[in-house]
């Protein structure tokens, strides 16, 4: 069978390895997301494609990762294929709640307009039906559900009424349940985070902090003015130290150039309380919600260069943050076709960045139904059939190696002609680098280096 490179790979530039005396390569194929060490010189055979003069062993464990792939193959679409399978096969009804259309804090990045409605009696109902109805199909396995807001622990009376509803719903159809919330942290007390995971089956907490106090003060303080770091930072400390809880800590820092300088000593004080092992931690660039926010960004490649010092500097601090992209089958619920949002209104959406947006109208032109069977004016396909737009060479996506670890970065950003490329896209070369020497220093990766030295 003749075989080609798969376009699907990215390589490191060549590094001399001390420790083997050899000249070296990392090797990410993104297809299988699987990363390797290769020695210069069998990485030279396989650019001139004299793959035929690799050992054999190597030969098999290149094909067998798909760096190597039938000559005639075409990627994009087995790529594009797998996606869908991914997406057909999904056993998983994801469902996401906004329980309140209200946040205490006054972020000045925001996009959304908040005021003080929760959802109502009549509206849970109604979901837990439109829920029901998913169910019936009989397709699923596990029912998860994400409380997003406004901030969803203003709406703790609705997580509370709605969770028994649901969670007595997935048993009825033998499935598992399961729920993440993404929170401003401010009213996450120990007692309430304690309520969430035990009553309301919550796994996954996600808090921002966008750097240390005399940054994150500036920027996410309460509408009122007040600042909120304290409260947030110890209730982020008081949580992770509760052993007795089973849950996923996750802290994201927005960053652009006014608060990019916070985020290394936000590192160093969430590693002075012993947080390292406790809490996951990743910097995102802002981006436009539905307004300007993203024109504050830094640029893609400085964001780039600076999440390499970041994350260089979490491996000293003693962070494990994830340097090497999995495979991303599903770039997110705009293309499950049974995943929604639900706001506080009743509102249905299947992107969970445009409810309570005013740059998209009353009704909001996102909006694909509504709890009560009103007619709204978005639909399903308009973000729904972002793969096939790929497959039709619709958007760069479609000739991007990264495609196979990124899924398209986000369906609406590309309808809006904003691009979303990860940071990883910028940086995965350094990434793979970083990993290689982290390689050299840890048990993990000397798996890694069982391969490596098969390949060298
Ligand atoms: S379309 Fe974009 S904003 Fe909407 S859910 Fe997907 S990734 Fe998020
Ligand atoms: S969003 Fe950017 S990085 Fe991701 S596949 Fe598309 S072009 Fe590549």
């Amino acid at each position: 069978m003749a075989l080609k490179l798969s376009h699907y790979h990215v390589v490191s530039r060549p590094v001399f390895d001390q420790i083997e005396e050899q000249t070296k390569r990392a090797i990410f194929v993104t297809r299988t997301a699987s990363f390797r060490i290769i020695d210069q010189a069998s990485w030279s055979l396989i650019e001139q494609g004299k793959f035929q003069q690799l050992p054999p062993d190597i030969l098999a464990e290149l094909i067998d990762i798909e760096l190597l792939v039938p000559g005639e193959e075409d990627e994009l679409q087995t790529i594009i294929q797998q996606n869908q399978a991914t997406i057909t096969k999904d056993s998983d009804l994801y469902l996401v709640i906004q329980p309140t259309a209200y946040c205490q804090l006054g972020c000045h990045y925001c996009g959304q307009e908040h005021s003080p409605k929760m959802m109502s009696e009549e509206a849970q109902k109604q979901f837990v039906e439109r829920a029901r109805k998913k169910l019936e199909t009989g397709t699923f396995t596990s029912l998860s559900i994400g409380w997003f807001g406004g901030e969803p622990l203003v709406g703790l009376s609705v997580i509370r009424s709605l969770t028994p509803q649901l969670k007595a719903l997935a048993s009825e159809f033998n499935c598992s349940y399961d729920a993440k919330i993404v929170t401003n942290g401010l009213a996450l007390t120990p007692k309430i985070a304690k309520e969430l995971v035990e009553d309301w089956n919550i796994t996954f907490i996600e808090i921002t902090l966008d750097g240390t106090k005399e940054y994150h003060d500036l920027r996410r303080m309460q509408k009122s003015g007040l600042p909120t770091f304290s409260k947030i930072f110890t209730n982020i400390v008081n949580l992770a130290n509760q052993e007795d809880l089973e849950v996923t800590l996750s802290i994201r820092c927005n960053v652009d150039y006014q608060n990019y300088e916070a985020v290394l000593p936000l590192l160093q004080e969430l590693a002075t309380a012993n947080l390292q092992d406790k809490v996951k931690f990743y910097v995102a660039p802002i981006h436009s919600w539905g307004n300007d926010a993203h024109k504050q960004s830094l640029s893609k490649e400085d964001f780039a260069e600076l999440e390499i010092f970041w994350l260089g500097e979490m491996i000293e601090l003693g962070f494990y943050p994830q340097l090497i992209p999995g495979r991303v089958p599903i770039v997110c619920m705009a293309v499950s076709p049974n995943s929604e949002l639900v706001d506080a209104h009743g509102n249905i959406f299947n992107c969970t960045e445009v409810s309570y947006v005013p740059t998209y109208g009353t009704p909001n032109e996102y909006a694909i139904d509504h709890l009560s069977g009103q007619k709204m004016p978005g639909n399903r396909e308009r973000l729904g059939n972002f793969n096939q737009k790929v497959s039709q060479g619709n958007y760069p996506c479609s000739t991007c190696e990264m495609l196979p670890v990124c899924g398209g970065g986000c369906p609406k950003s590309w309808a809006e002609g904003i691009e979303p490329c990860p940071s990883a896209k910028y940086n995965i070369e350094d990434r793979l680098l970083l990993n290689y020497a982290l390689s050299r220093l840890t048990n993990e990766i000397e798996e890694t280096e069982k391969c490596s030295s098969q390949l060298s």
